[in-house]
């Protein structure tokens, strides 16, 4: 299927590995140009030249911590007036609900909240004026079933899909479209971490606790970056101009709800 944003110039933040990652890799598929980031400058790099290569794309890569203020003006800058922005970080760690204090929740909701609405209020106006954009926030299946060692996470997420139901339906008119993507679990680095987590937890191994896991999920597995990816840009694509203010889960099945 032809996505319709070949040229289209994309902002992925948070994309050197994972599930950044394959959202850039589905978009540079699809003929974006693109601006990434991460923390890491080195795996950013690399990231950025398979893609250039790969897919005959231009990659502008930005190290920096997007959910700083300095970070994200070191992204804009670079960006200038995008069509199409993937508001991602790093997720909080795991814990137990009476373990966090004010300054866990203030990192969270940095992270998790905050960051990815400085992005829209940044990124939003000049797509408006254009008359078309398209916004996907990668956010989690907690926000519609909670993963209780996942607390921060269910906060932060939470407060930004509040932010979207709202914001998305004041701005569809303008041609642009923001909804949230929200995956299961997916075969990456965070994934690794969470099985370790529940590794260490439960005294068992982590190929156990990965083993244990797929159990849950009716797919039977983990989903991978690549599909992923693919529902992100079918989501910036033309074809989704009637899609605004969704949360679409991506989790094999995971959330075990009728709607
Ligand atoms: P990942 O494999 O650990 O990759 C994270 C990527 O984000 C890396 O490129 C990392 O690079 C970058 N990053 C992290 N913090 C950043 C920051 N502050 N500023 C800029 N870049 C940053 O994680 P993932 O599995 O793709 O997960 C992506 C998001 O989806 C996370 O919020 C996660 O909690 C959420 N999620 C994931 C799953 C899953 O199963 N994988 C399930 C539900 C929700 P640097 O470290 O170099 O910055």
């Amino acid at each position: 299927m032809d996505l319709g944003i070949k040229g289209r110039r994309a902002v992925v933040c948070a994309s050197s590995k994972g599930l950044g990652r394959g959202c850039a890799e589905a978009l540079a598929e699809a003929g974006c140009d693109l601006v990434l980031n991460a923390r890491g400058a080195e795996a950013l790099e690399a990231t950025a030249e398979h893609i250039r290569t790969k897919y005959g794309v231009n990659v502008v890569a930005v190290a920096a911590d997007i959910t700083t203020d300095e970070g994200r003006a070191k992204v804009l800058k670079a960006a200038g007036e995008v069509d199409i922005l993937v508001n991602n970080a790093g997720g909080p760690p795991p814990g137990m609900w009476h373990d966090w204090e004010r300054e866990d929740f203030i990192k969270a909701l940095d992270a998790n909240m905050l960051a990815p609405i400085a992005m829209i209020k940044a990124l939003v106006p000049s797509m408006m004026d254009r008359g078309w954009g398209r916004v996907v926030n990668i956010t989690s299946q907690s926000v519609k079933a909670p993963i209780g060692v996942l607390g921060l996470s269910n906060s932060a997420r939470a407060g930004l899909t509040g932010y979207v139901a709202g914001t998305s339906r004041q701005v569809a008119g303008s041609g642009v479209n923001i909804n949230n993507l929200l995956p299961g679990i997916h075969a990456t680095d965070r994934a690794v971490s969470l099985d370790a987590g529940v590794s260490k937890a439960q005294g068992i191994t982590s190929e156990q606790a990965k083993i244990d896991r797929c159990k849950t999920i009716p797919a039977g597995r983990y989903g991978t970056a690549e599909e992923f990816g693919a529902m992100c840009a079918f989501l910036c694509s033309t074809h989704a101009g009637f899609i605004v203010g969704q949360n679409i889960l991506h989790d094999g099945g995971g959330v075990n709800a009728t709607f």
